[in-house]
């Protein structure tokens, strides 16, 4: 299963395509942005540590957090605490579908039952079973070892998700630059 990495890659990957302001220090903190709606849907495998209910006294790893509905939701969210009216719209789907990339990663790949893609209009989980391209497996027993072998797999995913990364970004400049070039001709 994608380490946090590669998800964050992913989100990030989706702003250098579909983000529209040239490079600057607000460019990166959308990239920065990107990156953290990625990853945030695993932060619900802290909420079965919140002591009350619904949350006590159940799993939620890849429930609704994984979903594209939870997406959507988090990309309005942004675009209303980043209060710029005139690209609302844009900039919600744009924050939502960085974080959807990572339901989306998770159900290619995930070993486990699946993701609740569909919420709140299924509960089923869903997965699709697809080899990942980085080999998620632990050589070493050792805490030493394994943080040896976490090291070596999220180096391989800063390769992949990394490259897949600078290839948008410089995709993401050229569409930019081919924009501007036509509204000045
Ligand atoms: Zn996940």
């Amino acid at each position: 299963m994608p380490l946090p990495l590669a998800h964050g890659l992913m989100g990030a990957t989706v702003i250098a395509l579909c983000h529209r302001q040239q490079d600057g220090n607000r460019n990166w903190c959308a990239y920065a942005l990107g990156f953290l709606l990625a990853v945030a849907p695993d932060f619900d495998c802290a909420f079965r540590w919140i002591p009350f209910a619904p949350f006590a006294g159940r799993g939620w790893h890849h429930d609704f957090t994984h979903s594209l509905g939870f997406a959507l939701l988090c990309g309005w969210l942004v675009a209303v605490l980043l209060h710029e009216s005139r690209e609302h719209t844009r900039q919600m789907l744009v924050y939502a579908a960085a974080m959807a990339t990572h339901p989306l990663l998770d159900l290619l790949f995930t070993s486990s039952s699946g993701v609740e893609l569909l919420w709140p209009f299924r509960h089923d989980r869903l997965r699709l079973g697809v080899e990942p391209p980085v080999a998620y497996v632990w050589h070493h027993h050792s805490l030493l070892g394994k943080a040896f072998d976490l090291a070596q797999i999220a180096l391989v995913e800063l390769a992949l998700y990394g490259s897949l990364f600078l290839l948008a970004w410089w995709l993401g400049q050229v569409m930019r630059r081919n924009v501007v070039e036509s509204r000045l001709a």
